[in-house]
């Protein structure tokens, strides 16, 4: 996957995306990164990059020009990427970060992850000049209901999102399938050695060597989890009748998970 990256500030991205999984994901080929810097596109003598917001208001809004500008050279690059009997023009979805977004979340993540092409747009300062999502992005992604000073932090956490989603990334494939979300439900408590620490037991069942009693364990607490936590999830997942009497008794006052 080529994930373009269209920012201010390329360093704050570099470290992340040189260590773990990240790194590696790159050297086996199976991520690439792309970090445009916006000033390289601001043409006037001083780069400019933002200016005073119209209507009056308190702090500076990004240009739009530099922007459009990176973004249509991160395109031409993806173009030029494909081989000459597959050129096409750019159809990667050009995502704008902000907080006013749809909020992203693992099945945005699933979805994105089969793209062989994105590029993300981090903004800065109050914000981007309205142009930039009305006319350039293809989608306004927001990692929550918080606002950060940019959007380079929300861009490595879907880059980061999206990566272990890739095949062949992730040491065993199970690793993903397993993850909180993937079927609607958190996943369970997990534990290590040792078995006893500080007189705390790990439950028996989990040192039984019976593996389907495992699995059977692992999603009653999957669900035991998710009802306690995020019952709103509850609403999205494939549950079958067994699950349903469960959480039927975890919704009876007084008892005992
Ligand atoms: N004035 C804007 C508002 O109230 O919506 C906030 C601008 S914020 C200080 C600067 C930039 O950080 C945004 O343009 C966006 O790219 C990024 N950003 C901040 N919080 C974000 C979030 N929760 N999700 C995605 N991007 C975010």
């Amino acid at each position: 996957m080529n994930i373009h990256v269209v920012t201010l500030f390329p360093e704050i991205l570099t470290g992340p995306l040189e260590s773990s999984i990240l790194k590696r994901a790159q050297e086996k080929g199976h991520l690439k990164v792309f970090l445009h810097n916006i000033r390289d596109f601001a043409r006037d003598p001083h780069r400019t990059v933002d200016d005073y917001m119209f209507g009056g208001g308190a702090g500076m809004v990004m240009k739009p020009e530099p922007i459009f500008e990176a973004v249509e050279y991160a395109q031409e690059c993806i173009r030029n990427a494909q081989s000459d009997a597959m050129k096409t023009p750019c159809d990667a979805p050009v995502i704008l970060l902000s907080p006013q977004g749809k909020r992203f979340d693992q099945r945005q993540a699933r979805t994105l992850a089969t793209s062989p092409s994105i590029i993300l747009i981090c903004g800065r300062y109050e914000g981007i000049d309205a142009r930039v999502e009305t006319h350039l992005a293809s989608m306004t992604l927001s990692i929550g209901d918080y606002v950060l000073t940019g959007g380079e932090l929300p861009a490595l956490v879907i880059i980061d999102a999206l990566t272990r989603l890739l095949p062949g990334v992730l040491g065993s494939e199970d690793s993903a399938a397993n993850d909180s979300f993937s079927d609607s439900l958190l996943e369970g408590p997990q534990y290590t050695r040792p078995s006893v620490y500080r007189d705390i037991p790990v439950p028996d069942i989990l040192l039984s060597g019976n593996h389907r009693a495992i699995s059977e364990w692992r999603h009653r607490q999957a669900l035991i989890w998710t009802h306690s936590r995020r019952p709103d999830l509850l609403t999205k997942a494939q549950l079958s009748e067994d699950d349903r009497t469960l959480l039927r008794y975890l919704d009876e006052p007084g008892h005992q998970a």
